[in-house]
């Protein structure tokens, strides 16, 4: 078994409800069960773009699956919830999932990059991550603390539980 990490975004079709119903099919996956979930976090849309703000969160999972299934299983999801990925890479989404790290590895090939190549600009992605592990790091990177105090807070926000 092998801890990885998922990184999940919506902007679109009710943001915090695509984010919850994704964390929930997270639960569903083969030979996988959820070890730790950060809050909801509201972040400006990166690609400066006149669309919605984004919701985003951090699933840590313990998955027999190897990478390139998990990958694919991920690409099923966000399938499953509507994507459409004929817009650009920018363009507003549905539900997003990134596979940011599993366990230490570090995989470089056209299909899958691990660590996520995004992480060390994301502050919606190191932040959550930060909140689950605050020891958190990122293989060839380091500390994500120190990557988050590099790059600081701007244009994201920790949202209330719905329950606190
Ligand atoms: P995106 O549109 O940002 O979701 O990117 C999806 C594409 O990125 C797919 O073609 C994936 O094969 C590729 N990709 C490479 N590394 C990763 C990763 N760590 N997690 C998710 N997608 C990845």
């Amino acid at each position: 078994m092998t801890l990885a990490w998922i990184g999940l975004g919506s902007n679109l079709a009710d943001p915090q409800a695509q984010v919850r119903s994704g964390i929930e099919a997270l639960a569903h996956l083969p030979g996988s069960a959820i070890r730790a979930q950060s809050s909801l976090y509201r972040s400006k849309p990166l690609g400066n773009l006149a669309q919605p703000d984004y919701i985003n969160a951090v699933v840590s999972i313990e998955t027999a699956l190897p990478p390139f299934e998990l990958l694919h299983a991920l690409q099923t999801i966000e399938r499953d919830h509507g994507r459409d990925r004929s817009g650009s890479r920018w363009s507003p989404r549905t539900l997003d999932l990134d596979l940011l790290l599993y366990g230490d590895s570090q995989i470089l090939s056209d299909e899958l990059t691990i660590p996520h190549p995004g992480i060390p600009q994301r502050n919606f992605v190191l932040c959550p991550l930060l909140e689950i592990d605050s020891k958190m790091r990122i293989p060839g990177w380091g500390p994500a603390r120190e990557i988050l105090e590099r790059i600081g807070m701007q244009g994201i926000e920790k949202l209330k539980r719905p329950d606190s």
